[in-house]
């Protein structure tokens, strides 16, 4: 009770437009295809006019596009939009901040690593926020679950005391409780109060190691109405340890700061696009996510960098919202062969795939490359030599001899408070 009377407390005052758009998505969780395409719509338009009017950036691009943004009739209309790049959204971000005349009420700072270090900064206005928890809140009212209720918390966790200090106090207020290490007492501590959880969210690469250390305990807890991994691919071996440990396989949440939340795993299994929030378009396999309101920092066609597949087919829950039917992992840098041959990085999922699919081999990895012809891989778990020859057979059988792999086990792949990468090179 108390802790539902401090989230409402702090939403009035951080987020003021928070409530209405929680009751505003909740209205149209079970809108047909055709209402939610006509929402959208009358959001597109409204924002592209604001933005032409008010983004330096976007303005120019649309004049050298030759596209009246005043014209567009139907979503497909926005096909003829420029994409944008990360790279563009740092280069030009001043362009892009959008400065219009009666100034946003209130703004938040956000800043998102670059995957080539590079940060990006921009400010969000409120009602993007509120926008993006309160999709948050509908996709775990999903598993009846409230955003107040006791919760376990997986963020990076290399804090310094006066950090600790300040991450307590805040968590204390959000009722929630984290790990601050891996160590046995502090695996004992969370455990603890796990028990009296009624729900974990955060890196899905945490949550399963921590799933995996409760289950070498050999304990297994059942009161949790939902798992939710954030910001990372789940494998699927993930989710046996999590079954195991918590009774639940690992809810997908999926989306990028600068995006916001893109889309929520329905009790069916089924990734659901935000419709009301974004629109989500798939182009050469990759996809393109228009933000419908980042007004103060305009997102549109902007290449996130994931592979998808998306997906007409109608699911069970009844809700009508398009389906992603997979995110294949990022689009990374190549692999580079011993003459130059050039492989996409999800060439090593795929490898792991066949090997998951075809010999029932589940293995953890993540490869580097710091000179060209070489592929150096860790994989976290003990490797005998059957399954070596069965990792050499399928890489060759991609790689061909572009590729001299070497394979190192028992290796830590998780690095404590970064995101898992698949792949990273080194290659100048
Ligand atoms: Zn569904």
């Amino acid at each position: 009770m108390l802790n539902k009377l401090i989230f409402n407390l702090g939403i009035l005052i951080r987020n003021p437009t928070y409530t209405k758009a929680f009751k505003d998505l909740k209205s149209t969780e079970f809108s047909s295809v055709e209402d939610l395409n006509q929402i959208q719509l009358i959001k597109i338009k409204k924002f592209l006019s604001f933005v032409n009017e008010n983004s330096k950036f976007y303005k120019k691009k649309f004049k050298e596009a030759a596209i009246d943004v005043t014209q567009i009739t139907s979503l497909s209309d926005i096909q003829c939009l420029p994409i944008v790049s990360k790279k563009e959204l740092i280069d030009f971000n001043d362009d892009i901040h959008t400065t219009p005349k009666v100034k946003f009420k209130k703004t938040f700072f956000s800043e998102t690593s670059g995957s080539s270090g590079e940060a990006l900064t921009f400010y969000k206005n409120e009602e993007w926020d509120s926008y993006n928890r309160a999709s948050i809140a509908r996709g775990m009212s999903w598993y009846n679950v409230n955003p107040w209720e006791y919760n376990g918390y997986f963020w990076g966790y290399s804090f310094s005391l006066i950090q600790k200090v300040k991450i307590q106090i805040f968590d204390m207020l959000l009722n929630r409780f984290r790990m601050f290490s891996y160590s046995d007492k502090e695996l004992d501590r969370f455990i603890k109060k796990l028990r009296k959880a009624s729900y974990l969210h955060g890196y899905s690469s945490m949550i399963y190691e921590t799933a995996r250390l409760v289950n070498a305990k050999a304990i297994s807890l059942n009161n949790l109405k939902l798992i939710k991994g954030t910001s990372e691919k789940i494998y699927d071996h993930y989710h046996e340890e999590t079954k195991k440990a918590f009774g639940k396989k690992i809810v997908s949440e999926y989306g990028s700061a600068e995006s916001g939340i893109i889309a929520f795993e329905c009790p069916n299994g089924e990734m659901h696009i935000n419709e009301e929030t974004c629109i989500v378009e798939e182009v050469d396999g990759e996809i393109l996510v228009t933000n419908l309101l980042s007004y103060s920092f305009p997102i549109i066609r902007y290449k996130l960098g994931d592979f998808i597949q998306l997906s007409r087919k109608k699911c069970g829950c009844g809700r009508n919202h398009r389906i992603l039917s997979s995110v294949l992992g990022r689009v990374g840098k190549n692999i580079i062969g011993k003459d130059g041959e050039v492989f996409p990085s999800l060439t090593l999922y795929y490898i792991f795939k066949t090997l998951a699919l075809e010999y029932d081999i589940k293995l953890n990895y993540k490869a580097a490359q710091y000179n060209s012809g070489d592929l150096n891989i860790k994989i976290d778990s003990q490797v005998n030599d059957e399954t070596h020859n069965l990792i050499m057979k399928v890489s060759a059988k991609y790689f061909g001899q572009a590729l001299t792999v070497v394979i190192q086990d028992n290796e830590v792949i998780h690095s404590k408070d970064k995101k898992l990468k698949d792949f990273e090179s080194f290659i100048e």
